[in-house]
């Protein structure tokens, strides 16, 4: 049987119209580069287009930064350096709280320029304006607890005084897939610990961000502060930035060969980095689990943003004894989705990013059939207009499979069967990844005896949902260094120093006086 055989999701979808609503939308959005508090063209005048991919259409061109727009750039945020380390912690923090309740009123114009540029139904566009939004909450409130300590030394010798001051200039990268809250998540702490910042948003998600920079100067983010600076020449802008000794910081989020090629070029000024990077969750499904809830959990981990996300579950790892009840619930579900433009009612599944993370998807798939993977829906590109491919369920997935060592990145559930926990929790950590786990089980000792032993940062308990803005957001192995939310996320731009002083006691001359 082929795969067209098998499948229950529709292979063509028909073309849709831009709104009047998107037009006038995408009438507000900045096309610049944002330097120094100012918008302005690319040195060179150079523009490119961002595209929907769920039409293939162009929606804006926007300025294309060169390198020297991105010196300019770092020399804003030099110069604003100091002024912005020394304003008190509570103005920052208000700042900070006036963006999110700025963006609050405009939840619904963020999502909607999120489902436009990068394709995920604005439900989900509006969830992420609520995570999102959540960072500068969180960091505003953050900004005035950073604190220090005063203590004695062991041997009573002496006081050791322990502060934080801002690391300095960051350069903040992010990826396409989240394009607000990848973006608040590295500002909002950024500017709570008192660093300025150069943002460079992924290429084919920009217009989120200026947008939202837009929005951090009427809040009152002071010039250079915050500069962003879109560009399809990702590498030639950044290894200028990152040898630049006024840098103090690089945080990025995206894939791990780029976060290799970053961490390598970050050596030589011996840079403070946060790497975000790539993830092969595995989502383990005991015998004594709640099922309804694996499901719901399932569909959660794996179909949020049509699956491109670095939390993503990558792998279902289910008990044998409940394996097949668990395929036939979650195809059933599958079975159900309606793929489609984000903007459109109803819709659970929008297009992937672009044609090559298609063409990933199928190829991984394919690798999967081939080695004896039976697809239980979809498992095919959608034709027509934009960048589909169908929501995909697969069980029987073999060892060796392609896809049990690479991020799928787009909507399939594969699935494998186990025997016994040691051997879940063997495949589970089988892997360079180690961002986040998921597993349902009713038994709490097996429950912690998971979070003793997954390899993972994270762990998503009887929950397919882990990220929160309060909690420490990373991975381990090969999925990264750093943390980004929680108490660690404002460390992360924060140096710490000590003073150690003599024994304020240690001549009885000076207490007497
Ligand atoms: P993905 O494969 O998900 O697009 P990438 O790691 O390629 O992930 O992209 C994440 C971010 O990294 C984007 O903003 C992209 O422009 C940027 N990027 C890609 N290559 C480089 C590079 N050589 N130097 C700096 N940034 C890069």
């Amino acid at each position: 049987m082929t795969d067209t055989q098998q499948t229950t999701q529709p292979t063509t979808r028909p073309a849709t119209q831009q709104s009047e609503a998107e037009r006038a939308l995408l009438a507000k959005v900045p096309t610049g580069l944002l330097v120094d508090g100012t918008w302005s063209q690319a040195a060179d005048g150079a523009t490119f287009p961002v595209v929907d991919p769920a039409t293939g259409e162009t929606l804006l061109e926007i300025a294309d930064a060169t390198p020297e727009d991105g010196v300019r750039a770092l020399d804003a945020a030099d110069a604003a350096r100091s002024a912005w380390a020394t304003t008190p912690p509570r103005q920052r923090a208000e700042v900070l709280r006036r963006a999110f309740d700025l963006l609050q009123e405009r939840r619904e114009d963020f999502a909607l320029l999120m489902t436009l540029e990068m394709g995920k139904p604005l439900a989900e566009a509006r969830g992420e304006v609520t995570y999102g939004g959540e960072f500068l909450r969180w960091f505003s409130e953050e900004a005035v607890r950073i604190g220090g300590s005063y203590g004695t030394n062991p041997e009573g010798s002496g006081r050791a005084i322990v502060t934080h001051k801002p690391v300095g200039p960051a350069y903040l990268i992010t990826p396409w897939n989240f394009p607000l809250a990848m973006a608040t998540r590295k500002i909002a702490p950024a500017l709570a610990a008192g660093c300025t910042v150069v943002v460079k948003p992924a290429e084919l998600t920009p217009l989120t961000t200026l947008l939202f920079a837009d929005l951090l100067l009427e809040a009152g983010v002071p010039a250079g502060v915050v500069n962003v600076v879109p560009t399809t020449h990702a590498g030639p802008l950044s290894e200028p930035l990152i040898a630049d000794p006024r840098l103090r910081k690089l945080s990025f989020t995206g894939s791990t060969p780029v976060g290799r090629t970053l961490l390598a070029q970050a050596a030589q000024n011996v840079l403070r980095t946060s790497m975000e990077l790539g993830g092969n969750a595995p989502f383990l499904v005991f015998a004594d689990a709640d099922l309804d809830l694996a499901v719901e959990g399932a569909l959660a981990a794996k179909f949020r943003n049509t699956g491109q996300a670095c939390t993503a579950a990558n792998r279902f790892l289910v008990h044998e004894d409940v394996a097949e009840e668990f395929a036939r619930r979650v195809t059933a579900r599958v079975e159900a989705m309606s793929v489609g433009r984000g903007t459109e009612d109803g819709v659970a599944i929008g297009p992937l990013i672009d044609d090559r993370a298609v063409a990933k998807a199928h190829r991984l798939v394919t690798d999967a059939v081939e080695r004896g993977a039976v697809v239980r829906t979809g498992g095919h590109p959608v034709e027509g207009p934009g960048t589909f491919y169908a929501p995909t369920v697969l069980t029987d997935v073999q060892p060796g499979s392609d896809l049990l060592r690479d991020e799928i990145f787009g909507p399939v559930l594969a699935i494998r069967s186990f025997r016994t926990e040691g051997e879940a929790i063997a495949a589970a950590n089988d892997t360079e990844y180690g961002l986040v786990g998921y597993a349902f089980t009713e038994d709490p000792a097996r429950g912690q005896r998971l979070m003793e032993r997954l390899e993972t940062g994270m762990l998503g308990l009887n929950t397919g949902v882990v990220s929160n803005a309060s909690a420490p957001f990373g991975g381990v192995k090969q999925s990264g260094l750093g943390r980004e939310g929680g108490g660690e996320g404002i460390a992360e731009y924060l140096e710490t120093m000590y003073t150690l002083t003599p024994d304020p006691f240690r001549s009885t001359e000076g207490a007497a006086r």
